[in-house]
C-alpha cells in the first residue's frame, strides 16, 4: 500500500529524546520482521576523485582546484579487493567522480572482471559511477557488476536546479534509473537531507518516490557542507546534532514505509557521530559501506567536510566492527551477497 504523506511527514516531524526513541524502535521492528538482523558489509573503493560535472554542494566537484586529483590504478584496486575477499566481505563497491570516456568506461568494465576473476565470482559488485549510457551500463552488467547505486539527490525540481549547473538535469537522472532497471542491475538511488531550502515535506516527497518508483536499495544521508562549494556560506551555522537525528529519522521513516529494501547507514553519518553507524542500523538499516580505499587517497576524496579518514583495512578493525555489531544484538552476513528482498519480490520470485 502506498505510504500516507502525512503519516511520513509525522514521523519526520518527531522531536525530543522518547518520542525519537519510540520512532526507531518502531523502525526497529519492522526492520526485524521484513529484513531481519544481519548487517551486510560492502567494502568501498573510492576509486577516482575526477569528476567531469559540478555539483555545487560537492567537494570533489570539477571547478574545485583546491586538491589533485587521483585514479586508483587496476593492480592497487585488485588489491584491495583481494583484502576485502580474503576478509569475508560478501561485496564491493566501487565508488567515483563521474567521467562517460570510452578509456574509463573500458577500464571499469576490466576491474570488474577481474575481481570476479579473483574471486571466482563470490564477490557481488555494485557501481556507484553516475550518469551514463545504457551501453556503458550493459558492458558493466555483462563484465558481472549487478547493482547500482544513483542517488536523485533531491526530488523537488526547483531545489535540483539551485544546486546545480544548468546541464545537469533531473530528468536524466531519471533517465539513468531507468536504464539501470532494463539492463537488470538491482539499483539503489536516496537523496540528501538537510539541503538549503529543503522542507520535511520535500522529503516525504522523496519516499513517497521510491515508493513509486520501486527501488531495491537506499543510500541515503545528511547533507554536509564543504568549504570549497559555492555553499559555503552554510559551514558556520551547520548544526551537526540537527544532521545527525534528521538522517536517522530519514532511515526510520524509510524502513517504516518500504519495509523490505536494503538501507545502507551512511559514511555521513559516521562522520557527524562516533557511533553513527550502529545508531543507523539501530534506526532501520541493514547495510553498511565500510570504506577500504588505501588511506593515502581518503584527503583527495573529501566529498564533504570531516569525512572519516579512519583506517578501515586493517584486519583489527574489522573485526572491532563485528564486535560493536554484535553488542547491539546483529550479525555479521560474512561471505553473502545480501541482496535486497525487495529485488526478488519486485522479480515475482
Ligand atoms: N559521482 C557519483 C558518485 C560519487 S558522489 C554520483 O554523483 O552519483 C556520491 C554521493 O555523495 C552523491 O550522490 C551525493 O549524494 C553525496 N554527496 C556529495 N556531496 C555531499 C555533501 N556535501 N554532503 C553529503 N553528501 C554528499
Ligand atoms: Fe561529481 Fe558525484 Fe560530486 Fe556531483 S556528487 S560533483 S557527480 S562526484
Amino acid at each position: 500500500m502506498r505510504p500516507n504523506k502525512q503519516e511520513i511527514i509525522d514521523m519526520l516531524s518527531v522531536r525530543g529524546e522518547g518520542e525519537l526513541n519510540a520512532l526507531f524502535a518502531r523502525a526497529y521492528e519492522v526492520k526485524k520482521k521484513y529484513v531481519g538482523t544481519t548487517v551486510y558489509f560492502r567494502g568501498l573503493i573510492e576509486i577516482s576523485n575526477i569528476c567531469s560535472k559540478n555539483c555545487y554542494y560537492c567537494g570533489i566537484r570539477s571547478e574545485n582546484p583546491n586538491f589533485p586529483r587521483y585514479s586508483i590504478s587496476m593492480d592497487e584496486a585488485l588489491q584491495e579487493a583481494k583484502w576485502a575477499f580474503d576478509q569475508r566481505y560478501g561485496s564491493l563497491v566501487i565508488q567515483a567522480g563521474e567521467r562517460i570516456d570510452t578509456q574509463w568506461t573500458d577500464f571499469i568494465a576490466e576491474l570488474v572482471r577481474k575481481i570476479k576473476e579473483m574471486s571466482s565470482g563470490k564477490l557481488g559488485i555494485t557501481l556507484s559511477l553516475g550518469e551514463q549510457t545504457e551501453e556503458t551500463y550493459q558492458k558493466w552488467f555483462d563484465a558481472g557488476a549487478h547493482r547500482y547505486l544513483l542517488r536523485v539527490e533531491t526530488t523537488n525540481r526547483e531545489l535540483y536546479k539551485k544546486l546545480h549547473p544548468a546541464d545537469h538535469r533531473f530528468e536524466d537522472r531519471l533517465l539513468s534509473l531507468e536504464r539501470l532497471r532494463k539492463v537488470g542491475y538491482q539499483t539503489g538511488t536516496g537523496v540528501m537531507v538537510g539541503l538549503p531550502g529543503q522542507s520535511i515535506e520535500d522529503i516525504a516527497d522523496d519516499i513517497l518516490f521510491f515508493y513509486d518508483q520501486d527501488v531495491d536499495m537506499l543510500g541515503m544521508g545528511p547533507y554536509i557542507p564543504h568549504q570549497d562549494t559555492p555553499l559555503n556560506h552554510l559551514v558556520e551555522a551547520f548544526d551537526p546534532t540537527e544532521a545527525f537525528t534528521l538522517g536517522l529519522k530519514l532511515i526510520a521513516a524509510c524502513r517504516i514505509a518500504l519495509k523490505d529494501v536494503n538501507i545502507a547507514a551512511s559514511t555521513a553519518l559516521q562522520a557527524l557521530h562516533p557511533q553513527g553507524r550502529e545508531r543507523g542500523l539501530l534506526a532501520g538499516a541493514n547495510v553498511l559501506m565500510p570504506n577500504i580505499t588505501d588511506t593515502k587517497y581518503r584527503e583527495g576524496y573529501q566529498l564533504y567536510e570531516g569525512k572519516p579518514g579512519i583506517n578501515e583495512n586493517a584486519a583489527q578493525v574489522v573485526q572491532e566492527l563485528q564486535r560493536s555489531i554484535e553488542s547491539i544484538g546483529e550479525t555479521v552476513g560474512f561471505d553473502q551477497w545480501g541482496d535486497p528482498k525487495h529485488f526478488f519480490r519486485r522479480q515475482g520470485q
